[in-house]
């Protein structure tokens, strides 16, 4: 629908960032409307992740592979902000931005081996950013490291009176001390996260970092989410039908591709929609119709705003318990080749792959993925911790002393 479009205007984040004299080198590829958790999505074609050509990884599929065509085995990146991860994870830029509506900056973060970092809501301004969910999207921050992420971050965040959901005083400057003491920080594990899917390794590394923080003194107790295993249904729900309004704007008319149909105005802005999403987006458009149906309105539209109430009164509470930062894994496994990832059954595993992200945009809390270590692979894993709203400063403290 935007292919070739040059936008009239720049977002606030890219404004900002040119007023402090950044170098933008470009756009990055994406899932289309930043739909999807592999980036293999986007009009430009899929993202190869940069670890798929790593000498580790290579040889170990040699080893697996039995002569079999070493150019299919590329990896996908995640997604949806696949191309920025990508850029940042094979050291062509320093950071790069993405979206984060449910994940988006960080699932692709931890399958490339670098920082993710979702603000709080309200944190950054999201004028100019292409709205997929408006009550949960975020811009995010793409980096090598928790500083490099904390410095654009001090860039970005501030008022905007072009969004009025951003907090009028952000407690800017985002400098992070060097935290040597852990032993008054209470780190909380939400039970919930332990799900099946998750691989052993990824386990494995979640319980390692865990003991790491104990062992240093700091408090780790399990907490309680109850409500996490409704968050992808929800989400669903809410995205979709957000999706079906957002999406009314592309019509053709005014900006964007135009089919070359004149019978009718119906029929034009019909056949633009037809040509100009993918099944993807369309699919969410017909679904989120469906969910905003008057006779379905209140069944699920409004049930699900209730049960996102429950998820984001789950984090508070266990805030208010002490609880300084969560820590959890950000996937449940490394990055899997693209051929494995297209396979039908395996895109009802792409949703099921944010279930440690998305109920965080639910609650517009501040979450960073870091990369902690590679599994046997040679492929990077990552770990995400939570914080307070807000507490966008303690957050990335806490990640900087783990990284
Ligand atoms: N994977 C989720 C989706 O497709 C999240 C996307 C995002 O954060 N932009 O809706």
């Amino acid at each position: 629908m935007l292919k070739g479009y040059v936008p009239p205007y720049n977002a606030t984040v890219v404004q900002r960032l040119l007023d402090q004299g950044a170098v933008l080198m470009g756009k990055t590829n994406l899932d289309e409307f930043a739909m999807g958790s592999g980036s293999t999505d986007g009009v430009f074609g899929p993202v190869k992740n940069p670890w798929s050509y790593s000498k580790q990884y290579r040889e170990k599929r040699k080893q697996k592979s039995h002569g079999e065509n070493e150019d299919s085995n590329w990896l996908i990146t995640g997604g949806s902000s696949g191309g920025s991860a990508a850029a940042v994870s094979a050291f062509t830029c320093f950071a790069a931005l993405g979206s984060d509506t449910g994940g988006s900056t960080r699932n692709p973060a931890a399958h490339c081996g670098i920082v993710g970092f979702k603000p709080s809501y309200g944190l950054v301004s999201r004028h100019g950013l292409i709205p997929l969910v408006n009550s949960m999207d975020v811009p995010g921050i793409l980096t090598r490291c928790v500083d490099d992420a904390a410095t654009v971050l001090g860039v970005l965040a501030g008022h905007d009176p072009k969004d009025s959901t951003t907090i009028q005083d952000p407690g800017k400057p985002f400098m992070l001390s060097s935290l040597t003491d852990v032993s008054k920080l209470c780190i909380g594990i939400p039970k919930e996260y332990l799900v099946p899917e998750l691989s052993s390794e990824v386990r494995s590394f979640w319980s390692k970092a865990a003991n790491l923080f104990e062992s240093e003194g700091a408090k780790v107790i399990e907490v309680s989410l109850p409500h996490t295993s409704y968050s992808i249904v929800c989400y669903h729900v809410l995205c979709t039908s957000e999706v079906a309004s957002n999406m009314a704007r592309f019509d053709g008319l005014e900006y964007g591709h135009r089919c070359d149909i004149d019978v009718s105005t119906e029929a034009m802005y019909a056949a633009t929609r037809r040509e100009g999403f993918n099944d993807v987006v369309r699919g969410r458009i017909l679904a989120g119709n469906f969910f905003l149906l008057k006779e379905n309105y209140a069944n699920y539209f409004i049930k699900a705003q209730k049960v996102r109430r429950l998820i984001a009164n789950d984090f508070v509470n266990v805030f208010n318990s002490g609880v300084d930062v969560l820590l959890t894994p950000t996937t449940l496994s490394e990055a899997v080749p693209y051929l494995e990832f297209i396979k039908e059954d395996n895109r009802t595993r792409s949703a099921q792959d944010d279930i440690f992200t998305q109920a965080v945009n639910m609650a517009g809390l501040p979450a960073v993925s870091v990369p902690v270590a590679l599994s046997n692979q040679g492929l990077p894993v990552g770990l995400q911790f939570i914080g307070r709203a807000f507490c966008d400063q303690q957050l990335l403290t806490v990640a900087k002393w783990f990284e």
